[in-house]
C-alpha cells in the first residue's frame, strides 16, 4: 500500500460464486432502475454496455463512455456523490482528449489529463476534496488496440474462446498476488480487495499504464469496473462471454451475474466486438498494390523492349528470301520473331529469282544477309542480276559457241570429204592438162613456124 492508496467503502458482505452456485437464479436486469445501457456499431466494431447501480449501494459512481473506437470505464469513489463526479470528469477528459488513432502513449497523456481535470474539480469544488475514480480505456483501430489504464478496472480480451486480462489492477490484493502470497482468487475475496494503489484525483504525477496490441476479427473486449470482477470469477466471465451472442447480451449477462452474486457494488460492463480488424481490406489493397505494381513493371519492361525493338528495326537491313513468291528482297529489321509478330517488314521488292542463284548463296539468304542500308541491300540485289544476266550470257555464248563449232566441225568434215575427192581426181588433171598444154604449145610452135614461112613468102612475092 502506498500513500496515493486509496480505500473504498468495504462491502457488508462476501461475494458468491455467480455463475456455478447451484441453482441460482438469474436475475433480469432489464427496466431495472438505475441500470443504463448502450448499444451501437460501426463498419468494424460492435458493442453493447450496460451500467449498473448493483443491489447494495443508493448511486451508481461509475461512468462509461462511449465514443467509437474509444471506450471507457472510469470508477468513482469519494463516497457522498462525489466518486460519479470524479468519474464524469474523468470521462469527458478523456473523450476530449484521447487520440484520433490507437496511440497509446497519447491515450495515456489524455488519461494523465483527466486526473488534472479531476484534481482542479476537487480544488474549485465541482466535486468534494478526495475524490477520485479509476480509468481505463481502449481505442481500436483496424486490427491494433491500445489501452491507458489506472487503478482496478480492467481489460479482458476474449481470443478464440480464451479469456485474457490484458490490464494490472493498481490495487493491494494485486501486488500480494504480485509477490505470491494470495491467489487470485483469493484477492476476489480479501477483506482488502478495495484499496488501489494508483488512481486519478490524488497524485498530480500520476502516470497511466499504456500499451498496444493486436486484435483480429472475432475478437471480444470486455472493459468492466471492479463490479464485475469482484463478484464473478474469471472462468465464468469467459463462459459468460462465450456463450452470448452479442456484445449487449454480453454485457447484459455479465451484470446480471454480479447482481446475481450479490451486487455489491455498482457494476459496469463495456463489451466490444471486433467484427473486422481491417486486416482483409488490407490484404486486398495489399494484393491491389502489387498488382498495380506488377502493371508498371510489366509495363516499362514492354515500353523498353518496344524503344529497344523499334531502334532494331529502324537501324537494321538485311538481304532474304520472300517467302510469297521465292524472289529476294530488302527487308527493314530483323529476321527474328517476338512472340510470333515478325521483326521486320519488306522494303523492297525484286523479280530475281533464289533459285538462279547458288546453293551457296540460297543459304545465305535465307539466314539473311544483314546490310547498312536499303540502297546497299538494293546494289547487292542488283548485283546479283547483273552476275545473272551475265551467266545467262555467258551460257547462250557458250551455247552459240557450242554450235557454231559443232556446225564447224561439220562443215569441215564436208570439206575434207570434197577435197578427198578432189585428190583423187587431182593427179590425173595435171597430167591431161601438161599433155593438153604440151600439144597446144607445139601446135603453137607449129603455127607460128608456118606463118613466119608463110610471111617470107609472103614479103618475099611482093
Ligand atoms: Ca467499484
Amino acid at each position: 500500500m502506498t500513500q496515493e492508496s486509496t480505500a473504498r467503502e468495504q462491502h457488508a458482505t462476501e461475494p458468491v460464486n455467480a455463475v456455478n452456485a447451484p441453482g441460482r437464479n438469474e436475475m433480469p436486469v432489464d427496466n431495472r432502475a438505475g441500470s443504463d445501457t448502450q448499444t451501437g456499431s460501426t463498419e468494424r466494431l460492435s458493442w453493447g454496455a450496460r451500467s449498473d447501480v448493483g443491489l447494495v449501494r443508493g448511486h451508481n459512481e461509475d461512468s462509461f463512455l462511449i465514443e467509437a473506437p474509444l471506450f471507457v470505464v472510469c470508477d468513482g469513489m469519494g463516497g457522498h456523490a462525489a466518486g460519479e463526479v470524479a468519474s464524469g470528469i474523468a470521462v469527458r477528459t478523456i473523450a476530449q482528449q484521447a487520440p484520433k488513432h490507437a496511440d497509446d502513449i497519447l491515450l495515456g497523456v489524455a488519461v494523465e489529463a483527466a486526473n488534472a481535470a479531476v484534481l482542479e474539480g476537487s480544488l474549485n469544488g465541482a466535486g468534494k476534496p478526495g475524490m477520485g475514480c479509476t480509468a481505463t480505456c481502449v481505442l481500436i483501430e483496424d486490427n491494433r488496440m491500445s489501452v491507458a489504464h489506472v487503478g482496478d478496472s480492467r481489460v479482458y480480451l476474449l481470443h478464440g474462446g480464451t479469456l485474457v486480462r490484458i490490464t494490472h489492477d493498481h490495487s493491494y490484493v494485486e501486488e500480494l498476488v504480485d509477490a505470491g502470497e494470495i491467489t487470485a482468487d483469493e484477492a476476489r475475496v480479501h477483506p482488502s480487495r478495495s484499496i488501489i494503489t494508483r488512481a486519478l484525483g490524488s497524485d498530480p504525477d500520476m502516470y497511466a499504464d499504456h500499451f498496444t496490441l493486436d486484435v483480429s476479427s472475432g475478437d471480444r473486449i470486455i472493459i468492466c469496473s471492479d463490479g464485475l470482477s469482484s463478484m464473478v470469477p474469471d472462468k465464468d466471465i469467459e463462459e459468460l462471454a462465450v456463450s452470448s451472442v452479442t456484445p449487449q447480451a454480453a454485457a447484459d449477462t455479465l451484470v446480471s451475474a454480479a447482481l446475481t452474486s450479490g451486487g455489491h457494488d455498482n457494476v459496469t460492463v463495456v463489451v466490444v466486438d471486433v467484427t473486422d480488424d481491417g486486416l482483409a481490406s488490407l490484404h486486398r489493397a495489399q494484393r491491389l498494390k502489387r498488382l498495380r505494381t506488377w502493371v508498371i513493371i510489366a509495363a516499362a519492361v514492354l515500353l523498353m523492349v518496344g524503344v529497344v525493338l523499334v531502334g532494331l528495326l529502324r537501324g537494321s537491313w538485311y538481304v532474304g528470301i520472300n517467302q510469297d513468291d521465292q524472289t529476294v528482297a530488302v527487308y527493314h529489321g530483323v529476321r527474328d520473331e517476338f512472340f510470333g509478330v515478325p521483326l521486320h517488314i519488306i522494303a523492297s521488292k525484286s523479280a530475281v529469282e533464289v533459285s538462279d542463284l547458288s546453293e551457296a548463296l540460297q543459304h545465305q539468304l535465307e539466314e539473311g544477309i544483314i546490310v547498312a542500308s536499303e540502297e546497299e541491300g538494293r546494289d547487292i540485289i542488283e548485283n546479283y542480276r547483273d552476275q545473272i544476266d551475265a551467266e545467262k550470257t555467258k551460257a547462250a555464248q557458250t551455247a552459240e559457241a557450242t554450235k557454231s563449232a559443232a556446225d564447224s566441225s561439220q562443215q569441215n568434215t564436208n570439206n575434207k570429204s570434197a577435197e578427198a575427192a578432189a585428190n583423187e581426181t587431182g593427179d590425173a588433171i595435171p597430167d591431161a592438162a601438161k599433155e593438153t598444154g604440151r600439144l597446144a604449145a607445139e601446135r603453137a610452135e607449129r603455127e607460128a613456124a608456118a606463118q613466119a614461112t608463110a610471111g617470107v613468102y609472103s614479103e618475099a612475092g611482093e
